[in-house]
């Protein structure tokens, strides 16, 4: 086979791949609390090509988790003051969750000063159109530690974040 023809097969193989066959994208984001009960960016924001995002929050202050324990959970931007307020009931134990609760599209556990935790979640369940926020559910800190995840409308733009 000539090179021409090789890169012919090559072209018509890749052709032939139907758009839902495209390899699994992991996009990762990284978001960091801290102790003044803020988190350092409003809006995170995903590539439409994203199949996969793993999630970072690192707590960049020194208080513990039980004094200034934060945590990331994302749901409809709706479900916000529902889902604190069923956290809230939920406790500490469960990380201000309430367990099994479906409008949880992805959590993390508490982390204090110093801790990281990662949350891996397909983007299978966001859908475009729709609203998405991000917030802590330490009670209270709803009010200042929240924020957008917006959905880019182009492909092969990577997860970034937008610097508040
Ligand atoms: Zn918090």
């Amino acid at each position: 086979m000539t090179r021409r023809h090789a890169l012919a097969a090559i072209a018509l193989l890749a052709a032939a791949l139907p758009a839902g066959m495209a390899r699994a994208t992991t996009c990762p984001l990284t978001i960091e609390a801290n102790d003044l009960m803020q988190f350092n960016t409003p809006r995170l924001m995903l590539g439409a090509d994203c199949s996969e995002v793993e999630l970072t929050l690192h707590h960049v202050g020194k208080q513990p988790a039980a004094v200034m324990g934060h945590n990331w959970v994302l749901v409809r931007s709706g479900d916000v003051a529902p889902v604190a307020n069923a956290g809230l009931r939920a406790g500490r134990a469960q990380n201000f969750q309430p367990s099994g609760d479906a409008r949880i599209i992805a959590a993390t556990p508490l982390v204090g000063g110093g801790e990281t935790t990662t949350v891996r979640f397909s983007t299978a369940a966001l859908k475009s159109g729709e609203s998405y926020a991000f917030f802590c559910s330490t009670p209270g800190h709803s009010v200042t530690m929240r924020g957008a995840l917006a959905i880019s409308a182009a492909a092969g733009q990577l997860a970034a974040q937008v610097p508040r």
